[in-house]
């Protein structure tokens, strides 16, 4: 029983913050509409681009009168933060913009991104909702091996992680020895990182022969790139922790668009805030919940850069059935693609995602691969370079070559593609400390 002079919000069992989590939808749709419409006006007073689309649909920002007037709206492209770098999308004055962003771009120019003080508040209320919803409590400590800068993610979740009462290690990504130093050391209870990145300090640990499962390690905050459910399973059970999903981008607010609640059943939405839709890719329908599409987000309460319909190239599909946790916003399937990603092999359509899940359904299988596209004779060949274990990689050549034909088995049934198979020793690929790169496409265009 916690006593008057101890207590402390942050240590209810259901968050304070998390509150919004657990409006009844009728309400929620009402403060979603209002948002919507002073967003729209907002954009539509102050960002030229988007009123000069609005004009040319013939729209005006009083005909949004209910949410499936959404429709009515354009939509917004990464390519629209290219074309009016640097400033072009602000919707605030500079004297009200008190950060900016960038991500480097893998072509030309980064795109911007700004927060004003109450986009700032905004950004630290959902990373403690998404914090809470994780599990974590005041009192963890919490190592952000997201890096810190320009990106999003370290400065993003680590305003929310204080805000929690966590005690944040704002240690950023690298130096993997000193990871693990301050993980053991500092009696760390909570890690926020990509996915592969935790694999890495996974991997670096066990060679140090640092037990993870006798740290007090308990939570993952995972995410920045798609992962799957098997990779979940595969990190579970390595470090004996709880793998949680958390889902945002930089172009919404950064990390903190959704997370998932301790049932693990895809990332909760925090719809008062960013209004989800999906849409067939090809011809920009809406389709209705639990239609797989491609995730369409619109800012519903910032100021300095809102973004309307925002094109995502995520695929997912809503939830809108209830979640045993209580929480009334919706959640989004997993992550597992984006449309941007999607291979094309001899005519297949092919997910990096649906390789990861045939590999990690193989016993012996290490969660490290690499996909090689190469083209010879005018086809297209794919090679898959799979660590396994060195016990397996011992073993006799016959035994190895049953492995290469299980994999290649499991791949074939869930793509209908024919792939190559290398097995390689453990630790062969080259860890990446942010970001994973998956796919090496040495295919020559033409
Ligand atoms: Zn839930």
């Amino acid at each position: 029983m916690p006593t008057f002079e101890f207590w402390n919000d942050a240590d209810s069992p259901v968050h304070p913050a998390s509150a919004p989590d657990y409006l009844p939808r009728p309400q929620l749709r009402e403060l979603q509409l209002h948002r919507l419409q002073v967003t729209v006006a907002r954009a539509y007073e102050r960002v030229p681009l988007f009123q000069q689309r609005l004009i040319a649909r013939g729209v005006r920002p009083p005909q949004i009168r209910t949410l499936e007037d959404i429709a009515l709206l354009p939509f917004s492209v990464k390519s629209d933060l290219r074309e009016t770098y640097p400033f072009g999308l602000f919707a605030s004055p500079m004297s009200d913009i008190v950060r900016l962003h960038a991500s480097s771009g893998t072509t030309g120019k980064p795109i911007v991104v700004a927060y004003t003080a109450h986009d700032l508040d905004v950004w630290t209320s959902v990373i403690v909702r998404s914090l809470a919803a994780a599990g974590v409590r005041r009192g963890d400590i919490l190592q952000n091996c997201y890096g810190y800068g320009l990106f999003t993610g370290g400065l993003g979740l680590h305003a929310g992680a204080e805000a929690m009462g966590a005690t944040v290690i704002p240690i950023s990504g690298g130096n993997t020895d000193r990871q693990i130093m301050v993980m053991k050391d500092f009696g760390v209870t909570v890690v926020c990182s990509t996915p592969s990145y935790f694999l890495h300090l996974v991997d670096e640990a066990r060679q140090q022969g640092v037990d993870l499962h006798a740290l007090k390690l308990r939570i993952g905050v995972f995410g920045a790139e798609p992962w799957t459910e098997g990779m979940r399973q595969r990190i579970q059970g390595l470090a004996d922790i709880r793998a949680q999903d958390i889902y945002g981008l930089s172009e919404i607010i950064g990390p903190g668009v959704a997370c998932e609640c301790q049932c693990q059943s895809g990332p909760h939405i925090f719809e008062d805030h960013f209004y989800p839709e999906i849409i067939d890719p090809d011809t920009g329908q809406v389709l209705p919940d639990g239609a797989t599409g491609e995730l369409v987000l619109t800012t519903l309460s910032k100021e300095a850069m809102p973004m309307i319909r925002y094109r995502t190239r995520d695929i997912s599909r809503l939830v809108a059935t209830p979640c045993a946790c209580g929480r009334t916003i919706r959640r989004l399937e997993r992550i597992t693609a984006r449309s941007d990603d999607m291979l094309i092999i001899r005519g297949v359509n092919v997910y990096p995602s649906q390789i990861e899940t045939a590999l990690l359904s193989v016993e012996g299988v290490l969660p490290h691969y690499q996909i090689v596209l190469t083209r010879e004779a005018d086809l297209d060949q794919i090679e898959v370079q799979v660590e396994v274990t060195s016990a397996n990689f011992s073993d006799e050549v016959k035994s190895l070559e049953a492995l290469q034909k299980r994999i290649a088995g499991a791949i074939e049934r869930i793509t209908n593609i024919h792939a190559r198979v290398r097995l390689v020793e453990p630790n062969t690929l080259k860890r990446s400390e942010g970001k994973a790169k998956r796919i090496v496409d040495q295919r020559k265009m033409g």
